[in-house]
């Protein structure tokens, strides 16, 4: 029976790769990979012989239809990205849907992940928490984003490329207000690991006072708007019930 097996592999720190994803890797049949490159790298070191073939946002499709046939043919399939789980702002949930669709087993192999690893450390409320990746680089559909995250009272994880930085603070600053707290985590489990931990307003001076370099990950504190607008849509609600009641009078 063939699986599909979604292994976490490490995002800078070498170390973070788990015995289980190590045997996995070796006991496939192929690995489908993100970054061929990278997993070259990852097979150097950790003495991993099994094929792979490139499964990447650009071919989806027919590096989705290589590995159902594989699947088909009762083979083992480990799936791995760049960095990180897969599934998680990489490939991987389309072929994972097919794969259920299919009736094989789709079986996860725990990892390292970014932006939970900035959300342990960031001293912000852990649950709940919504993880929303990257914001969309056009300026109007990131406001748009970002209003409809306004009133969330949920702790907010967001990805950023480094050279787009210091615009989402500017319109996370915009859109939330400059004092909501927000932890920058830079370089997790890396040799330059950092956390830059303030208000978006702080988050931004540094930021404009810095050069940017590295990889990022947003924890943003939820709001606590919400609680105050439902209060609000209360004693409208008893406002208008109170006027039903007088003209029943
Ligand atoms: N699948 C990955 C995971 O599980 O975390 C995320 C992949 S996503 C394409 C890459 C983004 O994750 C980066 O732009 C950055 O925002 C974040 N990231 C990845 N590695 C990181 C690290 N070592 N430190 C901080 N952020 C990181």
């Amino acid at each position: 029976q063939g699986a599909l097996y979604l292994v976490g592999t490490p995002i800078g720190n070498l170390e973070d790769m788990s015995y289980r994803a190590i045997r996995i890797l070796q006991e496939a049949d192929l690995i489908a990979a993100e970054d061929t490159r990278n997993t070259v790298k990852l097979s150097n070191h950790f003495d991993i012989n099994t094929p792979f073939m490139s499964y990447h946002e650009h071919n989806i499709e027919v590096g989705g239809r290589k590995i159902l046939e594989l699947l088909a043919q009762g083979k083992t399939v480990a799936l791995v990205s760049d960095a990180g789980m897969p599934c998680i702002s990489d490939p991987g949930a389309d072929i994972a849907e097919k794969a259920i669709a299919e009736g094989y087993a789709v079986i996860p192999v725990p990892g390292p992940n970014a932006a939970i690893s900035a959300l342990v450390a960031s001293g912000i409320s852990a649950q709940p928490f919504l993880f929303y990746g990257f914001l969309d680089r056009q300026k109007k559909k990131r406001r748009v984003q970002l209003e409809s995250l306004r009133n969330r009272q949920e702790t907010l994880l967001f990805y950023e490329a480094p050279h787009r930085l210091k615009e989402t603070l500017r319109a996370l600053e915009e859109q939330f207000g400059p004092d909501r707290r927000i932890t920058l985590a830079r370089e997790l489990t890396k040799r330059y690991e950092e956390f830059i931990r303030g208000t978006i307003e702080e988050a931004l001076d540094w930021a404009e006072s810095t050069e940017i370099r590295g990889e990022f990950c947003l924890v943003v504190e939820g709001s606590a708007e919400a609680e105050a607008q439902e209060e609000e849509w209360w004693s409208e609600l008893s406002a208008v019930e109170h006027v039903q009641q007088l003209m029943e009078q």
